[in-house]
């Protein structure tokens, strides 16, 4: 019979990305004795390299519905509800007054930390864990979470860790992230986590990922950065657009732009149709007929980068030396196809090695949406990447994380 027995918390929160640093922190603040048990020697990962290394926080503003900037395979009116918990301008001042990260607007409604380093919002947030007493444990990866066995006497959760060490809690918090970047810890383990607490998994897919092209006319073009609108297309109906700058990379390509729309790529097999310089089919047709006696290339070469403005023109055929009011009825629209309606040909993406998140995850069918409560396993919680939710590029993805984290952390610590 061993005498040891493992030490025992109140909440347990595998996971100290920005969901569970969150979590940790109102887990605390609600009075819960808290552990947030880490596989990597540091936490969050992840926010040390979002944003190029300056981490962009949070939005500035919410789109109008707040939850059009989040993808789930599940139920809207759910995710609806997640929003109302913790209002955007409130995050916005934890980090600036609780955190104590300064932050700065930028353009495309962005929120940056003032000193333009990510670590400060790593480092405020685990200063905050530390001083509401939660403690963090790095390295102890947990391998497996059993129920404690009710017919002697226990309640609550087991956590096994890799090297055989152990730790009991009431209540335990899945934030293990999803299986984006997996060199920062969080590798898809957290859903065979979930599984055997009785969780499904929705397919999972790389979203906020680069694109890939076979097309090396346009991989010349790489550097090139323009802004532009797309559309996304699925057996010809239009299912999502945006306005937002687009990337020629020397693979595919990139950009907020391509971000946002690679979801509808992978998941859905979209098309993607491109206006350059967002200038609608209108627009060129009045630009074009104003300009009758100046030839194409150089009238086209006056609104695009001349590189791209001389491929989109020989693609479309016509002779760049013509003028415009010459061009035919079929050349003129041959034209603005290529202008307004350029649809990328995609080869593929670049994988969960260098997306930004993981699209699906744990449904939201099976968690309490009141208190991200599993309704499989009574005392364990989701939050995080881990749960099929995501946002587009913006600083929604960390505005998800605190969402979900802040309210697992506070429901968890309630005793019931
Ligand atoms: C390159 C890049 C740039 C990004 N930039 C931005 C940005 O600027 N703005 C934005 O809003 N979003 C950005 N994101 C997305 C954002 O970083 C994530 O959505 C967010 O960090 C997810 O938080 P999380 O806490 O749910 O998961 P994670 O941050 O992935 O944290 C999960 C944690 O769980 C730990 N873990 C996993 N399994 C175990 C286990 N078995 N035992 C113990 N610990 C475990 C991991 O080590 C990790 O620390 C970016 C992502 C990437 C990859």
């Amino acid at each position: 019979m061993s005498l040891y027995t493992p030490p025992s918390y109140d909440v347990a929160i595998v996971g100290a990305g920005a969901a569970g640093l969150m979590a940790a922190i109102w887990a605390a603040r609600g009075g819960a004795k808290v552990v947030l048990l880490d596989g990597q020697p540091k936490a969050g990962g992840k926010i040390l390299i979002s944003g190029g290394g300056r981490c962009n926080v949070l939005p500035i503003e919410s789109r109008d519905p707040v939850e059009a900037s989040f993808h789930t395979s599940g139920s809207r009116n759910v995710l609806k509800r997640f929003f109302k918990t913790w209002r955007l301008p409130q995050i916005q001042d934890f980090v600036r007054w609780e955190l104590e990260v300064p932050l700065v607007e930028e353009d495309d409604n962005k929120l940056f930390p003032e000193s333009g380093k990510a670590r400060d919002v790593r480092d405020g947030l685990v200063r905050e864990v530390e001083s509401c007493g939660a403690t963090i444990v790095y390295d102890w990866r947990v391998t497996a979470i059993d129920k404690a066995d009710a017919n002697k006497g226990h309640t609550g959760f087991i956590l096994h860790s890799e090297s055989e060490e152990q730790v009991r809690a009431k209540k335990v918090i899945l934030a293990t992230g999803g299986e984006s970047v997996p060199a920062t810890g969080s590798d898809g383990f957290g859903y065979r986590l979930a599984k055997t607490l009785g969780h499904k998994q929705v397919q999972t897919f790389p979203a906020l990922v680069p694109l890939t092209t076979n097309d090396t006319d346009l991989t010349d073009l790489a550097g090139l950065s323009l802004p532009v609108e797309w559309r996304a297309m699925v057996d010809g109906k239009e299912v999502a657009r945006g306005v937002r700058s687009f990337l020629f990379t020397h693979k595919g390509f990139s950009g907020p732009a391509v971000l946002d729309a690679s979801h509808y790529v992978i998941r859905d097999n979209a098309e993607i149709l491109i206006s350059w310089e967002a200038t609608s089919r209108q627009e060129w047709i009045d630009y074009l007929q104003s300009r009758a006696r100046r030839n194409v290339s150089k009238t086209v070469a006056d609104v695009l980068p001349n590189r791209l403005a001389a491929l989109l023109v020989e693609r479309s055929g016509v002779r760049g030396e013509m003028r415009c009011g010459n061009l035919t009825r079929s050349t003129f629209d041959a034209l603005l196809d290529q202008l307004c309606d350029f649809q990328l040909p995609i080869s593929g993406n670049r994988g969960f090695a260098v997306a930004e998140v993981t699209g699906g995850g744990i449904g939201l069918d099976s968690i309490d949406p009141s208190t991200l409560e599993s309704r499989k396993t009574p005392g364990l919680y989701l939050c995080g990447e881990i749960l099929d939710v995501f946002g587009d590029i913006g600083g929604f993805n960390f505005q998800w994380a605190f969402i979900s984290g802040k309210l697992a952390g506070e429901c968890a610590a309630k005793t019931e």
